[in-house]
C-alpha cells in the first residue's frame, strides 16, 4: 500500500484530503507543522509527500528543498494564491506538481495516483537497467554483455556471446543447429551450421570445466544443443 505523507496546517484541509486518499485505498499521515512533516519526510519512507506552501515554523519552499537535498519522494505542492506557483516553478525546488486552493478532493486523487504511477515506473525502468542471467556458477550480464564463469570474467566473441546468452535465456529448449544459424547469424552471413559447431566449441572451452563433459550447454545427438538448467 502507497505511503503518503499530508503537510498542512489547516486541519479542516488536512482532514478532507486525509479522507479522500484513505477511501482510495492509501496509507495516509498527517502533519499539522512543517518541522514535524520534514522530520517525517526525511526519516520515513513515503511514496508521495502533499506539501502546503504557507506554514508556521518553515515554509513549504525550505521543505521541499530539504527533502530534495536528500530523496526523490514526489512532492505536490498546495498553495492558496497563484502567484505563489509560478514562484515555486521559478525557484526549481523540484516539486512534481503543484495545485491551488481550492482544488477538488478526487482531482487530487488523481494526480496522486498519476505521480505515483509515474514514479514507480521510473523506479521499474531503473531497476531493469542491467538483466542478469545467472545459472550456477555462469553469470551473463546481458545488458554490459559480460561474462563471468565462478566469478572470473571471459571475453567472448560477438557471436560468441549472442549465442550463449541465447541458448541461457531459453534453458532446457533443444534448438536444431539451423534453429540458432538463423537466430544468431543474418542471411547475408557467409557461413553454415558448421559455423555454430565452431561457436559451441569455443564457448564450452571458455565456460565448461570438463570440456568432454559439458554442464552447460548438452550436445542432443542428431537434434543439436540444450542449455541445462
Ligand atoms: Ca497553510
Amino acid at each position: 500500500m502507497s505511503k503518503i505523507l499530508i503537510v498542512e496546517d489547516e486541519v479542516a484541509i488536512a482532514d478532507l484530503e486525509n479522507d479522500y486518499l484513505e477511501l482510495s485505498g492509501f496509507d495516509v499521515e498527517v502533519a499539522n507543522d512543517g518541522l514535524i512533516g520534514l522530520q517525517k519526510a526525511l526519516e520515513e519512507d513515503y511514496n508521495l509527500v502533499i506539501l502546503d506552501l504557507m506554514l508556521p515554523g518553515i515554509d513549504g519552499f525550505e521543505i521541499c528543498r530539504k527533502i530534495r537535498d536528500d530523496k526523490n519522494t514526489p512532492i505536490i505542492m498546495v498553495s492558496a494564491k497563484k502567484d505563489d506557483i509560478d514562484k515555486i516553478r521559478g525557484l526549481g525546488l523540484g516539486a512534481d506538481d503543484y495545485m491551488t486552493k481550492p482544488f477538488s478532493p478526487s482531482e487530487l486523487v488523481a494526480r496522486v495516483k498519476a505521480h505515483l504511477a509515474r514514479y514507480e515506473r521510473l523506479i521499474g525502468s531503473a531497476a531493469e537497467v542491467n538483466k542478469v542471467v545467472e545459472i550456477r556458477g555462469l553469470k551473463i550480464d546481458t545488458t554490459a554483455r559480460r561474462v563471468w564463469v565462478n566469478g572470473e570474467e571471459r571475453a567472448f566473441t560477438t557471436k560468441e556471446f549472442d549465442l550463449l546468452t541465447f541458448l541461457a535465456s531459453h534453458p532446457n529448449h533443444v534448438y536444431t543447429k539451423d534453429e540458432l544459424f538463423s537466430e544468431i547469424w543474418d542471411m547475408e552471413s557467409i557461413g553454415d551450421i558448421a559455423t555454430v559447431t565452431v561457436h559451441i566449441k569455443k564457448i564450452r572451452e571458455k565456460v565448461e570445466m570438463d570440456t568432454s563433459n559439458p554442464q552447460y550447454i548438452e550436445t542432443i545427438w542428431g537434434v543439436g544443443y540444450r542449455f541445462k538448467m
